[in-house]
């Protein structure tokens, strides 16, 4: 590394569920720092739309794609129309995903399976399908959007814990075969972090999230994508297979 460089100029990036929350905040970080982003969506067309342009405003390119990310197909024509657009991918952010709580003796197949498929499968989809371009582009940097709670676990949350446990071992698996190919992938684990997701939960439950936290508050999207734009950057160039909690202290 020859200087301390967070500049992504030139650089194409992808991130799955980029039309809200941390996906939004990572795509904007990601595009202030000069990068081109593309960003897939489930269902909200018209807040995808509005990142391309806020995007635009920063004066990067960008486009939106529809893509449920547990579809295998699906992933493979997204990464296929990026490279495309820009001729090559640097950096993939798996951040699409779902909960859908319950406990297990009421928990629903189907609840089990959305998460699983939406979270977990929807990871290997991409990365799968990323794994060509960026051998032939000759490196890359991989981040999956884990959570604290896959490494403590949940009550009401095992199908989610279940997804972002099994992500960790699929991404040092990914680093352990790729790494030669200077293909590096990461888990950034945040702890409570305000977005759509989290506030549908009742005052009672935030008060405890926040009384177990020790630095005594929720924490906010910046900083979540501060940390993927380092794992995206050259300035973490030797950093591969690591699982980096962002939670205010909430799993010491
Ligand atoms: P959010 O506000 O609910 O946003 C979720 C994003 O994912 C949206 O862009 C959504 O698209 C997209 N998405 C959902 N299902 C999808 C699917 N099947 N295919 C493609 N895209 C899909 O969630 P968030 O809080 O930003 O969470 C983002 C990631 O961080 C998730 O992986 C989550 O598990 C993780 N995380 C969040 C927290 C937290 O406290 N918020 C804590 C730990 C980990 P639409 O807009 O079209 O629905």
């Amino acid at each position: 590394m020859s200087e301390y460089n967070l500049d992504l100029t030139g650089k194409i990036a992808l991130i799955t569920g980029g039309s809200r929350g941390i996906g939004k905040a990572i795509a904007l970080a990601f595009s202030s720092k000069g990068a081109n982003v593309a960003i897939t969506y489930a269902n909200s067309s018209s807040s995808a739309e509005q990142v391309i342009e806020e995007i635009n405003k920063q004066g990067s390119d960008a486009m939106c794609l529809q893509a449920n990310s547990s579809d295998f197909n699906r992933a493979n024509e997204v990464i296929d129309e990026v490279v495309q657009k820009w001729g090559k991918i640097d950096i993939l952010v798996n951040n699409a995903g779902i909960t859908r709580d319950g406990l297990i003796l009421r928990m629903s197949e189907d609840q089990w399976d959305q998460v699983i498929e939406t979270n977990l499968k929807g990871i290997f989809n991409y990365s799968k399908a990323v794994a060509r371009p960026m051998m032939k582009n000759r490196g890359g940097s991989i981040i999956n959007m884990g959570s604290i709670v896959g490494l403590t676990g949940n009550a009401g949350q095992s199908n989610y814990a279940a997804s972002k446990a099994g992500l960790v071992g699929f991404t040092k698996s990914y680093a352990k075969e790729l790494a030669s190919r200077n293909i590096r992938a990461n888990v950034v684990a945040p702890g409570y972090i305000l977005t759509d997701m989290t506030n549908i939960l009742d005052e009672k439950v935030l008060e405890g999230i926040k009384e177990v936290t020790p630095l005594g508050r929720a924490g906010n999207v910046e900083e979540i994508a501060a940390v993927c734009l380092f794992l995206a950057s050259d300035l973490s160039s030797y950093i591969t297979g690591e699982v980096i909690r962002v939670d205010g202290g909430m799993a010491i």
